[in-house]
This record gives structure tokens, C-alpha cells and sequence, in this order.
């Protein structure tokens, strides 16, 4: 993307971002999903951080909670309430990581891991050890007073104990926590609100919000909230965050028993992977862990970037709706000849797993979406479902998008296009199309020597609408394959390797891959040899390829006809997006003109390995002794051939010599 698509994008972002605050806030009311939201407010949040001077004061990233309610009396806040940077994987964990190890080169980290609870942020002020504030975070400098409300909720203590048991406690002593509300009371009062026929809250933080935030301090009692405190702002004497969390506790303030002080990002990943496993289990919402720099001083030393702490960040449990951006639709054809549209990705993560692929079913359902290529939309990977797109965002339209052509001939083989009667699914009027499809793909997978991807999983692959085409193998994302049947975390994850594993491979190959009619492995072989570089193949005459050794007029055609369709060059352009050839050094052509029979076994090596040292050396192989015979290699047991070259007079030489010559 160039600066000035980014710049665009912001602005869209920033518009489509501020349109789902408003609804939410201003007119009560959730078109997407917060999942959903998130993601849009990630995009912007990494294209800001990717191009700083096109943060603006005004972006959603620089901006904490919700404003202040007029029917609410104001309280500033003694220090800054912030709001905490999200990722959504280790890889960006380990980013933040190494951004803060590079400004603080010298410091030895540990962390400081707790659950974050989805709930409200609530500052508490005591003084003297009395409750005398307490405060929503608002815009972060500024909070709603909510001090009647709160102190109807038992979990928050009036008045602080044990500060005579720290050394000059400060007159005021500042708290922050959350506010929430747990799931049994969250189902019981939607069950309320439904039946007074009242609008149900969308989520936990939702009701905890409302119910902290009432006129009637009465109905804030009645919802049962819960408190658990997270931060110490004054100085009891703590030097880390999880002394904080003891001093906390130590005076009077629930907090939450889960968390864990991490020596490295390992321990950090396994506390993640441990509360993410508790999740359900627990009786109130949480929606990742919040990682801290465990020392203070250094937290504070690190600073703040925009509205957000550089020493803290969220790490986010996955989620099941994320955006992203179709690149483009292709129709895959499968076993019964069905055409299935497949939207090609911008890669996501979603529901912890890359996905690169949505099938859209058929052309109703593209009219239904009313998708576009180019189009930004929702993305839903709820369990292990196959992912599908579920809404389209057309505001974020550029005027680029472009509309998705139905084939009126089949991509693949070129054949018409069929539409059956009372029927929503296109066909492939070629009954051999998805058969021939399958053939060739199966033979470049075994040519290329990706294990695991046997004929039963292509065909299910193709079935799918995954994968029509050799290219598209490279393309799969580890989150495209573990929802499929038969498909679990591990075995996805062995494909993906292996496909990796692939990535790098030699010419031979390659060619051998691409499956050309009469290129067997060794035509293949000659012709790497010969041409060294995959451009001269393809651009080589007729006449040219003969002077390949062993290649005649019929297979010289064969492999120029190959290379004149443009299908192929297309195919060979995709995957040389995906795949790196590496150069094989021309090995020295030492056995150029020498002819070589081979009789009885060799200890070192298999009669085939043989013949390819030979021919890589530029010597010639032949069945049968005559005159022309420059040698005959003569293993253990030779047979007939080896009185043959006697009696002609061929040089005889032994396995020893052989492995000389060849060196
Ligand atoms: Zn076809």
C-alpha cells in the first residue's frame, strides 16, 4: 500500500470507526460486532504505526473510553486514566517485546501477567483511608462521578484497613480496577429485560456500564457487581506491579487470584494458553490477559505512546469476527462439476488461526452480500465451522471495488459454462474438468514431495474450492485446512510444514512438476542441464530444444506447445511468486562425449544414482557394449555385458574407479 492509499484508508477507517461509536453510544444500538470493531480499530492502529505523521488528534487510536455524561458530575483525574494497546498473537507479543527491549537495552524483563476482565474501569480515590471518589475513566483526563452508585457494591470496602502497617501511607491512596458483572446475574437481567419488554445488553461490559452508570443508586445495588482492583497508583512502597497487586489486597481490595509472574514471553504464552482453557469455566467475561512490565520504575521510564502505556499491553483471546479485504473471487470446479465461488483473502488471523480462504456457496449468496472484489467485510470463524463472510462494509469502498463477473467459461479448462434450471449452482460443462484438474495436481504435489497431501486430501481440497490450480497449494493458510473433516491443529499444521518445505526446490523438478506431456524426470533432468535457467526454457525454439541430448522433434514440440499457452506461463508466474527455484551449479561437464555401460550392483550407491552422476557429468548411458563404449562399470556379479566389453576391448573399471571418475 503507498502513503497516499494509506492515507485514504485512515480517513474511511476513521469515519466507519466513529459511526459504530456513535450508534453505540449516542443511539444504544450495535450494528457489528465488537469482535468486528476491533479489527477495523487494529488495521488503523498498524497503518498509523506503520506512517506516524498520518496520526491525527481526532483518530479513535488516540482516544480512551467513552466522554462523560452531562447527568453526571465530573471528576479529574489525579493522573491520566489510560487505555492498553491490543495483539491478537505471540508474534505481536513478541514485537512489543522487542520494541521495548530496544529502548531499555540494559533492563532485564520480567512480566506481570493477569486476566482482563471485560468489564468498566473504575478509578477509586481514598483519603485518609476513607472512599471518597470513585470515577468512571471517561475521556481519560475526565470521569463520570459515580461515587453513590459505587458504594452499593459490597466487593468495594468504604474504608481501607492495615495502612497502619505501612510506613507513612500517603493521604490519598488511589486504586483502579474493574467493575463487572458476573454471568449468571448478566443472563438473569437480559431474562428481566426481556420480559418488561426493555432491549437486552449486548454484552457484560455493556450491562456492568449501565448499571454503574443509573440515576437511582438503588438499581445499581440490585445488579450485583463485582470489583476487583488492578493498579496502585500511590506509593505504598511497591517496586513491582504484582507488589502492587499484594499491597491492594493487603488493604482491603479484592483482586483477582489468576495471575502469574513470568520470567520470559514463554511463561507468559503458557499463562495465556492456561486462563484461555479456564475461560469458560469462570463466572465472569474475560477476553485475554493484560502482560505488565513487572518493575515500575522502568514502566514509568518507558512512557506512553498516544493513549497508551509502551510497558503494558493486551494480549487478546482469539476471536471469532475479524475484517479484512477480498483480493479477488475465483470458481473452483469440484467432483460433480459445481463451480463454487471462493473469495481469496487478505490473510487474518481469526479464532486463533491465519485464514486466507471463504467460500461464498454461490452466486444468490454473492447477490445476498452484495460483494465486491476489493470489498472490505466481516469474517466469522465461530468454533470449527469453515469461515464465511457474513456482512460486507460498503463505506469503506474506495470507488475501486469491482463488481464479481460470473464465468460464462469455465477458468480452468475453458469450457462453457452451464446453469441448471431451479438450481442456484453453475456447472462446468466438461465432464472431465475436474478429473483432469485433479491429475495434474496430484502429479506436481508428488513431484514436488509435499507430504501428507495425498489424493484423498486434494480431492477434498478441491472439493472445498481451496485450491483449483498447483498455485493455490501455496496460498493455504494453516486456518483454511484445521475446520475441514478429517482435519485436526496438528495434522493442518504438518500440511502447512510440508508445503513450506516444498518452497525451495531445483529445476529438475520443477519442471518434472509442471507435468508436461513426455517430460519424464529425465527430459526434466537434461533439460535443467542444458538450459541451467528457467527462462531459457520457456522462451526456446523448437530447434533449440532438440539440441538437448535425447530430446527429439516429438517431445522438442510437446514442450515448446507448453510454454507457448498462456495459462501455463500464468500458472508458472503464480507459483514463482510462492516458490524460489535454486540455482544448481552447472556441475562440470568431466564425462562430456564419454559413453558408459553399467553391469552388475554397486556397494556405494543404487544403479539409478549412478546414472545421474553420469549424466549430470555430461557422459551418455546406454544399455548394451559395443565399440562406441568409452567404459563399462563393472559392480559385483557383472553379467554378460562384462565378457562382451572383453571381447571388444572396452576399458573395464571397478567400482573404485568409477567413484574417482565422478568425483
Ligand atoms: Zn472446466
Amino acid at each position: 500500500m503507498t502513503k497516499e492509499e494509506a492515507k485514504k484508508r485512515i480517513e474511511k477507517l476513521k469515519s466507519e470507526i466513529n459511526h459504530h461509536r456513535y450508534i453505540y453510544h449516542v443511539l444504544d444500538r450495535q450494528e457489528i460486532s465488537d469482535a468486528a470493531l476491533d479489527s477495523l480499530k487494529h488495521e488503523l492502529y498498524e497503518l498509523e504505526q506503520q506512517y506516524p505523521d498520518l496520526i491525527t488528534s481526532d483518530s479513535p487510536t488516540q482516544r480512551v473510553g467513552g466522554e462523560p455524561l452531562a447527568k453526571f458530575a465530573k471528576i479529574k483525574h489525579r493522573q491520566p486514566m489510560l487505555s492498553i494497546e491490543d495483539v491478537f498473537s505471540f508474534e505481536e507479543l513478541k514485537k512489543w517485546q522487542e520494541r521495548i527491549a530496544k529502548l531499555a537495552p540494559r533492563a532485564r524483563l520480567d512480566y506481570f501477567a493477569e486476566v482482563k476482565m471485560d468489564g468498566l474501569a473504575l478509578s477509586l480515590v481514598y483519603k485518609n483511608g476513607i472512599l471518597l471518589s470513585a470515577a468512571t475513566r471517561g475521556d481519560g483526563k475526565t470521569g463520570e462521578d459515580i461515587t453513590r452508585n459505587i458504594k452499593t457494591i459490597e466487593a468495594i470496602p468504604l474504608r481501607l484497613i492495615n495502612l497502619d502497617k505501612i510506613k507513612n501511607p500517603p493521604q490519598y491512596i488511589e486504586i483502579r480496577g474493574e467493575v463487572f458483572m458476573s454471568k449468571k446475574v448478566f443472563e438473569k437481567l437480559n431474562k428481566e429485560q426481556e420480559k418488561k419488554n426493555e432491549k437486552k445488553f449486548a454484552n457484560p461490559r455493556n450491562a456492568a456500564a449501565g448499571s454503574v452508570r443509573q440515576l437511582d443508586p438503588k438499581i445499581t445495588a440490585s445488579r450485583q457487581l463485582n470489583f476487583y482492583g488492578y493498579d496502585l497508583i500511590d506509593d505504598l512502597g511497591q517496586k513491582t506491579h504484582q507488589q502492587s497487586h499484594e499491597l491492594i489486597k493487603q488493604i482491603g481490595i479484592p483482586i483477582n487470584p489468576l495471575f502469574a509472574h513470568c520470567k520470559n514471553l514463554g511463561e507468559v504464552e503458557d499463562f495465556y494458553k492456561k486462563t484461555q482453557k479456564q475461560r469458560d469455566g469462570l463466572d465472569y467475561w474475560i477476553d485475554g490477559i493484560v502482560v505488565n512490565v513487572n518493575d515500575i520504575d522502568l514502566l514509568k521510564k518507558l512512557g506512553v505512546v498516544g493513549k497508551t502505556r509502551r510497558g503494558m499491553v493486551a494480549y487478546k483471546f482469539p476471536a471469532e469476527q475479524a475484517t479484512t479485504i477480498v483480493e479477488n473471487v475465483s470458481f473452483n470446479v469440484g467432483r460433480t462439476g459445481v463451480l463454487t465461488p471462493v473469495a481469496d483473502l487478505k490473510p487474518v488471523l481469526i479464532g486463533g488461526t491465519i485464514v486466507s480462504r471463504a467460500t461464498l456457496h454461490n452466486i444468490d449468496e454473492i447477490k445476498r452480500l452484495g460483494i465486491k472484489i476489493g470489498d472490505t467485510v466481516i469474517l466469522e470463524k465461530a468454533g470449527d465451522v469453515i469461515p464465511k463472510v457474513i456482512q460486507v462494509l460498503p463505506k469503506l469502498r474506495t470507488g475501486r471495488e469491482k463488481e464479481i463477473k460470473i464465468p460464462d467459461k469455465c477458468l480452468i479448462c475453458g469450457s462453457k459454462i452451464e446453469r441448471k434450471k431451479a438450481e442456484v449452482a453453475i456447472y462446468c460443462s466438461n465432464k472431465n474438468c475436474f478429473a483432469v484438474q485433479f491429475r495434474k495436481i496430484n502429479h506436481f504435489v508428488k513431484a514436488m514431495a509435499i507430504d501428507g497431501l495425498g489424493p484423498k486430501i486434494i480431492e477434498q481440497l478441491m472439493n472445498e474450492g481451496l485450491i483449483s490450480n498447483p498455485a493455490d497449494i501455496y496460498e493455504l493458510e494453516k486456518g483454511d485446512l484445521e475446520p475441514l473433516e478429517r482435519f485436526g491443529e496438528k495434522s493442518a499444521q504438518n500440511i502447512i510444514e510440508a508445503i513450506d518445505k516444498s518452497r525451495k526446490i531445483n529445476l529438475a523438478d520443477f519442471i518434472y512438476a509442471l507435468g508436461i506431456r513426455h517430460v519424464g524426470e529425465e527430459t526434466a533432468f537434461a533439460l535443467a542441464n542444458y538450459f541451467a535457467e528457467l527462462p531459457k526454457i520457456t522462451s526456446a525454439s523448437i530447434e533449440g530444444l532438440q539440441k538437448v541430448p535425447d530430446i527429439g522433434s516429438i517431445v522438442a514440440q510437446s514442450i515448446y506447445d507448453y510454454f507457448q499457452d498462456r495459462k501455463n506461463l500464468e500458472l508458472i508466474d503464480k507459483l514463482l511468486k510462492q516458490i524460489k527455484i535454486e540455482k544448481t551449479e552447472k556441475a562440470k561437464q568431466t564425462l562430456a562425449g564419454k559413453s558408459f555401460v553399467l553391469t552388475g550392483s554397486l556397494d556405494s550407491m543404487a544403479r539409478d544414482e549412478a546414472k545421474t552422476m553420469i549424466r549430470k557429468l555430461g557422459g551418455d548411458i546406454s544399455s548394451s557394449v559395443s565399440k562406441k563404449t568409452d567404459y563399462v562399470v563393472a559392480g559385483s556379479e557383472p553379467g554378460s555385458k562384462f565378457d562382451k566389453a572383453k571381447k571388444l576391448g572396452v576399458k573395464i573399471i571397478n567400482e573404485n574407479e568409477f567413484l574417482k571418475m565422478i568425483k
